[in-house]
């Protein structure tokens, strides 16, 4: 089975979560819930918060599951 990776954008930076990595520590929801919140979809919400606050909370993800791209990398 291909292993998914969704992607969510502000249009600055790209968050990417892959799924199958993640453990579920709940890190990123309980940190920064008006971002990730798993009971609504999408469940990452890009104006919820700065891109520097994505970034650290991002950061902080003990799997590795969370990441970012930068958007400007790609222009
Ligand atoms: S912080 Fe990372 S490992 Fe923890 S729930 Fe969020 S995405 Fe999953």
């Amino acid at each position: 089975m291909p292993k998914e990776t969704f992607k969510y954008t502000n249009g600055e930076i790209t968050v990417i979560w892959k799924p199958h990595v993640c453990i579920h520590s709940k890190k990123c929801w309980t940190n920064l819930r008006a971002v990730f919140d798993p009971f609504v979809k999408p469940w990452i919400n890009m104006q919820g918060a700065t891109t520097e606050q994505i970034i650290t909370q991002v950061n902080q993800c003990p799997s590795g599951a969370l990441s970012i791209e930068n958007n400007q990398e790609h222009s």
